[in-house]
């Protein structure tokens, strides 16, 4: 059995998952405020699904995981800045602990038992590129059923990078989270698709607006769409000419967008230096439950 915890900025989910990926139990509550809570709200999760003979338990959040020092920084959960919250929370829950990006564990999760793995009507894809697309975008990649970390802990954080080949068309470059100009999160997260629209149209509209308009043969809403696919093709040619994967897992609010792995799959070769890459995509099977359940992935049985 194995233990995942997805702590995230307003709430903690927790899953306990048999051998096989099949789920146990869950147990969900709110994010406390400050780090001794927080602390105890993942002792007190842990101690609810009592996982008897887990080696350890896997935690997901929304940030950059400093593996080799044990450090976090999560904007939603300031309070972890600077502390040593792995081996805290380790001590506090009384079992070792992994920690994970959540766009890594997201990607783990889908290359282990989702859209990228085997028996799921696609081949077995060797190297994953996860992206979600929500409030922000994030990336992970996984390597063989292993998440690959990198040497800051930033691998596959794609979203800070600028959006290539910028027209006119996609509006102007606006400030990013992070401080800098244009950055491709900017563009790709579902407040980008809204201020796209704005710009394409006059109106504004949120994603699932657009998306039903364009269902609904909406014309101006199917041209924010396909905008919007061609963004991403933009997005993820150098990805493919970089890192090259076999499978690109798309996850997040945005991943329901109609039609957008086609969309972009007939879009991005005319980016990559193969003009008809084989890579694959697909929207992710477990949606918001990967985090958990690639956190659980963390630790083998
Ligand atoms: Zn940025």
């Amino acid at each position: 059995m194995r233990l995942g915890i997805d702590l995230g900025g307003t709430k903690i989910a927790a899953v306990a998952l048999d051998r096989d990926g099949t789920e146990l139990a869950r147990h969900r509550r709110p994010t406390p405020r400050g780090y001794d809570a927080t602390l105890d709200a993942l002792a007190e999760t842990v101690a609810v699904l009592n996982p008897a003979g887990t080696r350890g338990v896997g935690i997901s959040l929304p940030g950059v995981v400093d593996s080799a020092a044990g450090r976090v920084r999560a904007v939603n959960l300031p309070w972890l800045e600077g502390r040593p919250f792995a081996d805290d929370a380790a001590r506090r829950i009384g079992r070792p602990v992994r920690i994970a990006n959540d766009a890594n564990c997201f990607t783990l999760s889908e290359a282990t038992d989702g859209a990228a793995a085997k028996g799921r009507g696609t081949a077995d894809a060797p190297v994953v590129f996860g992206i979600i697309l929500g409030t922000g975008v994030g990336g992970g990649i996984v390597i063989d059923g292993r998440i690959l970390p990198g040497a800051n802990g930033l691998a596959g954080e794609w979203g800070h990078a600028p959006l290539p080949w910028r027209e006119e068309a996609d509006g102007p470059p606006v400030p990013c989270g992070c401080g800098k100009l244009g950055c491709l999160e900017t563009m790709l997260c579902g407040a980008g698709l809204t201020r796209l629209h704005r710009h394409l149209t006059g109106e504004t509209l949120d994603p699932p607006e657009i998306a039903t308009r364009a269902l609904a043969g909406d014309a101006a809403a199917a041209g924010t769409l396909a905008r919007h696919a061609d963004a991403l093709a933009r997005a993820l040619a150098p990805v493919l000419n970089l890192l090259d994967p076999d499978m690109v897992v798309v996850g997040g609010g945005l991943s329901a967008l109609p039609g957008l792995c086609e969309a972009v799959t007939r879009r991005w070769g005319a980016w990559t230096l193969a003009s008809q890459p084989r890579t694959r995509m697909a929207v992710a099977r477990h949606g918001a439950e990967s985090g958990m359940r690639g956190a659980a992935r963390l630790w083998p049985d």
